[in-house]
């Protein structure tokens, strides 16, 4: 998504010489890689888009996930971005020689860039829980992102291990046609409700005849969007925050019948702590009569199924790891040497870092799109890279006009923006007492803290007097 968007507009700007780097035979990113049975965008879809290439074709609010890849490849087509794309050949490394930047890639090419856009993505790595035992399951056995489309599930015996955004959507889908399915909770999610209609040919009419009502319609959501959750959820005490909360509290209390699995499925720590899971119809899946919840804790896996901890053996055909990702990784494993031979390897030793989540100092003209410790996981990320490309081209422009060879920020600046980050953070909804994929090894959540208006505010142009100039 967001290679894309850059090939899009520094072509727009007049850069002839872009080239996008692609490890894959096709682009996509998360739209490509996650497959799995029910996988939708929880941003409603008019909001999900590029802002300059509204779609009047979304089937429904939430639109499924081939249809995002679908609309990322005819946006790619059309603005003639496939022809800058080199596929299957993965970046192996980035150098800085004082003067510009070497890329080399898996297949031994070496190429010669003034700036690198690492649009690497923040949810990639899929990260495999360490179970015993788990290789010696005889059954079909792989990741949510590794969805296996070989393996037949109607019918079948299928366990899912994790109740996070990917779990909910897997379980909602399958439920139906599966023999069996026995859902692995560790932690209970609060899951807020949301209907998810779908537009009607008529409404679809209207989008193609009047262009102007879907970008009504995004500033509107967008601005739904911001005020109801993304500007609430930095502040704890925000009456958003106990909207959300009473939201998902009566989802809870209305949907599920049976006292005993109501107060499984019911969290103990504050809605939203947690990436908010949005969901339709889990409650009503999970009370299916061939749909088990199983709350004891996992001690093995065994070639015949799942052992929990009460000495059951869950027996399974199929075993889903819908466990998330490794969110620390960024542009690594690529190898990226800066200034003076600084190694980003040793610079992120403890955690990635970067002043705004864009520039790391030591590393000119190289900038991060949905970088560390931005606005992550409640927010269009579409909307957050546009905001942060159109920064980055601006400081692209600093060098273009021949004020300095290269930028980045100091390390002034970025310890400054890291300290004002952590204190922030302290106030977010994500410090209230839970186990997230936000929180970094020291439980500071590796995210924006400030309101969303304030992140616009900071991308709409870059103080120079936080960045470092090379002659
Ligand atoms: P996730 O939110 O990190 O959830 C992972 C789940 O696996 C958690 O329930 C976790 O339990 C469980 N888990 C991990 N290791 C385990 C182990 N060893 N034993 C038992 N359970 C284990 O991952 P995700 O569901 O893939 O979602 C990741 C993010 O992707 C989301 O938060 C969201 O930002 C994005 N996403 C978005 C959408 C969308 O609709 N836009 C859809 C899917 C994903 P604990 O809670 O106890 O750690």
């Amino acid at each position: 998504m967001a290679g894309i968007l850059s090939a899009i507009k520094l072509r727009e700007t007049g850069f002839r010489n872009v080239t996008v780097y692609e490890k894959a035979d096709r682009i996509g990113g998360t739209w490509r890689e996650n497959t799995y049975p029910g996988i939708a965008c929880d941003v409603p879809s008019h909001l999900y888009s590029y802002s300059f290439a509204p779609n009047p074709d979304w089937s429904h609010r939430f639109s499924p996930g081939d249809e995002i890849q679908a609309y990322l490849e005819d946006v790619a087509r059309s603005h003639d971005v496939m022809e800058h794309i080199r596929f299957g050949d993965e970046v192996t490394s980035c150098e800085f020689d004082d003067r510009a930047w070497t890329i080399a890639t898996a297949s031994g090419r070496r190429a010669r860039a003034d700036f690198v856009i690492a649009a690497t993505g923040v949810l990639h790595h899929p990260k495999y829980p360490d179970i015993e035992g788990l290789e010696s399951f005889e059954g079909a056995c792989f990741h949510s992102a590794r969805w296996d489309h070989g393996v037949q599930l109607d019918g079948q015996r299928v366990g899912v291990v994790g109740t996070g955004s990917s779990g909910v959507q897997i379980v909602s889908d399958v439920v139906d046609r599966v023999g069996s399915l026995a859902l692995f909770q560790r932690t209970a999610q609060w899951i807020m409700p949301q209907e998810n209609p779908c537009y009607t040919e008529e409404e679809k009419r209207d989008f193609r005849l009047h262009p102007d009502r879907m970008r009504e319609l995004r500033d509107e959501m967008s601005r739904g969007f911001t005020e109801n959750f993304s500007n609430a959820v930095v502040d704890a005490d925000s009456p958003q925050m106990a909207m959300v909360e009473e939201l998902c509290r009566k989802n809870l209390e209305t949907s599920v019948t049976d006292p005993v699995l109501r107060e499984k499925l019911r969290p103990d720590y504050r809605a939203a702590c947690k990436r908010l899971v949005i969901s339709p119809d889990f409650y009503r899946a999970i009370q299916q009569p061939n749909a088990k919840l199983v709350t004891e804790r996992i001690e093995r896996v065994e070639p015949r199924g799942v052992r929990t901890a009460d000495g059951r053996l869950h027996e399974l055909d199929v075993l889903a790891l819908a466990t998330g990702f490794r969110v620390d990784r960024f542009l690594r494993p690529m190898r990226v040497t800066g200034l003076d031979g600084r190694k980003l390897d040793q610079v992120w030793a403890e955690r990635p870092g970067a002043y705004l989540s864009i520039s790391i100092p030591g590393f000119p003209n190289l900038f991060m799109l949905n970088g560390p410790n931005g606005p992550v996981g409640n927010f269009s990320l579409i909307d957050v890279a546009e905001l942060q490309l159109a920064y980055i081209q601006q400081l692209i422009e600093v060098v273009v006009a021949g004020r300095c060879c290269g930028l980045c920020a100091s390390e002034e600046a970025a310890e400054r923006f890291e300290r004002d980050r952590t204190e922030a953070a302290k106030r977010t909804i994500w410090m209230s007492g839970c186990r997230s994929w936000y929180l970094d090894d020291r439980g500071v959540p590796a995210a924006w803290p400030w309101a969303f208006d304030r992140f616009r505010e900071r991308m709409a142009a870059p103080d120079l007097a936080d960045y470092e100039m090379t002659a």
